[in-house]
């Protein structure tokens, strides 16, 4: 099958990966020497324009930070729309919000475009593997004809319901996992600086109720090692709980954690910048308390 994927950052480069093992790839990138990386490394074709990338697509994947990068990308001579054919599949990898999803794909739908969001979770070693969870919103029919597809990097894909769904999915994923973030943060550094070892609290804190993805996987193998790895910027996660405090002010719960959450992160994210990674809050802890979290 023909397929274009736009967007080769930290977790679309992995995704892309797998999709040129099984289909006739073309890639493209706003920084187009990344593309020409990708291409110089897997079976792919580089597009020079979204148009050019979207020209000949039967499938048209994009990877980028919110849905508003998607949306830049729709229009203009060079954008997807002079490009793309009636009867594509246009398939939306980013962690974008429900709104501007449902008004892509209002705009496509009329063009005779499928549109689907389809959202992952797994991390930038999940994409690596092709074990990622993927969320997606669609029609039945739209999931079965993206399920294949999706599946080239996803072992669990799921019809979460309409378009948007698998968006709302994510961003509560996403805004849970930030909450455990600087919970887990406040109180290893609280354990710390009472004179237990970090090692010892981690490590019961696994053998116990309170352990999660956070204190199992990420704090082992990234903070106690000292490794601080980026992976996943900050800015992203931030954009992913602010989309998730929208989502619950749009089913009127009040959601004071996830709101709490959510301007925790925004003051993290100005505090470490760009390029920081998600973990980073658990370094404002630690500077806070005044201890390390070192195994
Ligand atoms: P990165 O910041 O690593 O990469 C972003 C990509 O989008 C780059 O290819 C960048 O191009 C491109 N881009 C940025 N802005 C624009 C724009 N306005 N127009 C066109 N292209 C643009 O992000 P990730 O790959 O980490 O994340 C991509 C999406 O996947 C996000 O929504 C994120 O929340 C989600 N995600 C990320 C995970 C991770 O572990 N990293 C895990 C699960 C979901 P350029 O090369 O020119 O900068």
């Amino acid at each position: 099958m023909k397929i274009s994927f736009l967007g080769l950052g930290a977790i679309g480069t992995p995704m892309a990966v797998h999709v040129a093992k099984q289909h006739q790839l073309t890639v493209w990138n706003r920084t187009r020497a990344r593309a020409e990386a990708f291409a110089a490394a897997h079976p792919a074709a580089v597009a020079a324009t979204p148009r050019e990338a979207a020209a000949g697509a039967e499938v048209i994947i994009t990877c980028l930070p919110k849905s508003s990068d998607v949306e830049g990308l729709l229009d203009g001579p060079d954008g997807l729309l002079a490009g793309m054919a009636p009867g594509t599949l246009f398939l939306d990898c980013t962690s974008g919000d429900p709104d501007t999803t449902r008004k892509i794909g209002a705009r496509l739908a009329a063009l005779g475009v499928e549109f689907v969001d389809a959202p992952v979770s797994g991390g930038t070693n999940g994409a690596e593997a092709g074990t990622l969870t993927v969320m997606v919103g669609g029609t039945e029919a739209q999931f079965r004809r993206a399920l294949p597809i999706l599946e080239c990097f996803g072992r669990r894909v799921e019809h979460m319901g309409p378009l948007g769904a698998g968006h709302a999915m994510k961003a509560v994923n996403n805004a849970l996992l930030a909450v455990n973030l600087f919970a887990v943060g406040e109180g290893l550094t609280a354990l710390v600086k009472s004179g237990i070892s970090a090692q010892k609290a981690v490590e019961v804190l696994n053998a116990s109720s309170g352990r999660s993805f956070v204190s199992e996987y990420l704090v082992p193998e990234r903070v106690l090692t000292r490794l601080w790895p980026v992976t996943f910027r900050l800015a992203l996660l931030d954009k992913d709980a602010g989309i998730a405090a929208d989502f619950l002010a749009g089913q009127e719960v009040e959601g004071p954690v996830l709101r709490l959450t959510s301007e925790l992160l925004a003051k993290a994210h100005a505090a470490l910048g760009e390029d920081a990674d998600y973990l980073e809050p658990i370094r404002l802890c630690e500077e806070q308390a005044g201890v390390e979290l070192r195994g």
